[in-house]
């Protein structure tokens, strides 16, 4: 048998390879959070920012991969939907206490880019396009 290299808790979401376009949108997830939790936010994300085809998924400050819009709703078996949560009983969703998490949204007032938290007592963060400075807290 080929040992495998070590996978992270999330590949069933993520897209491989990493695509650097994904860094224009971001969401970072506490370190350890259940793969249920981290489905959860991504659809959240994919369902209220139209305009994002591909996310940076990264734990603390630490980019793990990129999730893909086409690919986690094929997994989710549609295009995204408002969230069903668990206990609705159709068999498919992912395993996962349901708003265990609360998705902080943040936009670059220049250039369109975002950052999505999934913990309050974080840094506001900051745009990866120099000179654009911090984000706004979406309302
Ligand atoms: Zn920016």
């Amino acid at each position: 048998m080929t040992p495998r290299p070590a996978r992270h808790p999330y590949s069933t979401l993520v897209d491989t390879p990493y695509d650097p376009e994904a860094r224009r949108h971001r969401i970072v997830v506490p370190e350890g959070a259940a793969v249920g939790d981290v489905a959860e936010a991504v659809h959240t994300v994919f369902l209220t920012t139209p305009a994002c085809s591909v996310l940076s998924l990264e734990a603390g400050d630490r980019p793990l991969a990129s999730v893909g819009r086409e690919r986690f709703e094929r997994r989710m078996g549609g295009p995204t939907k408002p969230w069903r949560g668990t206990g609705d009983g159709d068999g498919a969703s992912l395993a996962g206490a349901a708003n265990r998490y609360e998705v902080y949204a943040y936009d670059c007032a220049t250039c369109g880019s975002s950052a999505y938290e999934l913990e309050a007592d974080r840094p506001v963060p900051e745009c990866d396009t120099e000179g654009d400075g911090a984000m706004v807290r979406r309302t």
